[in-house]
């Protein structure tokens, strides 16, 4: 007989990841489609060597480098296995059974099945035209609200929070409910009006705001994300993370990485002019996509989201479908030039 397992976990839906198809370019997934610099796989066979012994729990050269490129107190910053994983810390940090974690709906399809396994609950606001209603937002906070996510840019609308509009929110909320930004694509916003979560989470105690090494900086096979907020919860991020989960080649990367920022961003950019592109090339064949910041485009297609995606794969492009009547969408990665003429070569030939 299976031993006893939680029942709450039966019907919790398995994280989707991008699917990988031999031949096929995959534009489902929001990496960055650029190799790694050489000076950042000269670091991870340089911290190869010393992979006998265990890396260090506190990661304090990454700790420090990002307290000075942040311009943040160290004591302010947690890392991660992957900004996910400080999700995960971050609901384990302020919730029990029956506790409520609050955010928009659709986004990051990591917080449902984070919140079901930590046993708290779930209360998803809807959209309003693909972009979070921070109004709705804050008038569904209740006594047993403990942590409201707002990821921003939205994955996967693509859309961002401006400062007015969650300066309001913030002022709203009750300082005791913690609110994690979630900014996991900042690096290609370049709308003036955006939010950087960095200055909020410095200004305001019960702000977090989580960053990753995964998207622009291109390290997501080596997991490494971090949390800035206040020193309490980063100290608390720091104690109930499991030991060692930031594995040393993960912090030689990461730290390599912020080394070398000036050449990453400058492929940041080159997505964001692809953005444009692909963008505009969607709307002129009559598609209907929503303004984005970050390195993916959004195409409300709702019950088609199935039906586009296969269309796609077909001609060798893997997209990401959400299917659903109401929200359901295809999320479109941005590539390299030629992988984004094969994805727009295939969309535009859509029936
Ligand atoms: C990709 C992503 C993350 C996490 O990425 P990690 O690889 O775990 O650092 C977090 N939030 C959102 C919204 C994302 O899209």
């Amino acid at each position: 007989m299976t031993a006893q397992l939680r029942a709450a976990l039966d019907a919790l839906p398995a994280y989707t990841p991008g699917r990988t198809v031999p031949g096929a370019v995959k534009l489902a997934s929001n990496e960055m489609p650029f190799p790694p610099l050489d000076s950042v796989v000269r670091a991870i066979a340089d911290a190869a060597a010393g992979i006998n012994r265990y890396p260090d729990n506190g990661a304090g050269a990454l700790t420090a480098r990002l307290a000075t490129r942040f311009d943040v107190d160290p004591a302010r910053i947690a890392v991660g296995c992957g900004s996910v994983a400080l999700c995960q810390q971050l609901v384990e940090a302020t919730c029990v059974a029956g506790d409520e974690v609050l955010y928009p709906w659709r986004s990051f399809e990591a917080y449902p099945i984070i919140t079901a396994v930590v046993g708290a609950t779930s209360v998803q606001v809807p959209l309003t035209d693909e972009a979070l209603d921070l109004d709705a937002l804050a008038a569904a906070v209740t006594d047993r609200t403990r942590l409201i996510f707002v990821c921003s840019p939205n994955n996967p609308t693509g859309t961002v929070v401006g400062r007015a509009a969650l300066d309001a929110f913030l002022d709203a909320v009750p300082d005791r409910v913690l609110v994690v930004l979630d900014e996991a694509y900042r690096e290609f916003v370049d709308d003036p009006a955006a939010v950087d979560g960095i200055e909020y989470a410095r200004g305001r105690d019960n702000v977090v705001v989580l960053r990753t090494l995964s998207k622009a900086y291109g390290l997501a096979g080596l997991r490494v994300g971090f949390a800035v907020g206040a020193p309490e919860v980063a100290a608390t991020l720091r104690k109930i993370g499991i030991p060692f989960a930031v594995n040393a080649l993960a912090q030689a990367a990461a730290v390599a990485s912020l080394d070398a920022e000036d050449e990453l961003l400058a492929r940041c950019r080159q997505i964001v002019d692809e953005r444009v592109r692909v963008r505009d090339a969607l709307l002129t064949a009559g598609f209907d996509v929503p303004a984005t910041q970050a390195n993916f485009v959004w195409l409300p297609v709702r019950h088609r989201a199935g039906e586009f995606a296969a269309h796609c794969e077909r001609a060798k492009v893997i997209v990401r479908p959400f299917t659903h009547p109401e929200n359901g969408g295809v999320r479109v990665s941005i590539g390299t030039a030629d992988q984004n003429d094969a994805f727009l070569a295939a969309a535009l030939s859509f029936g």
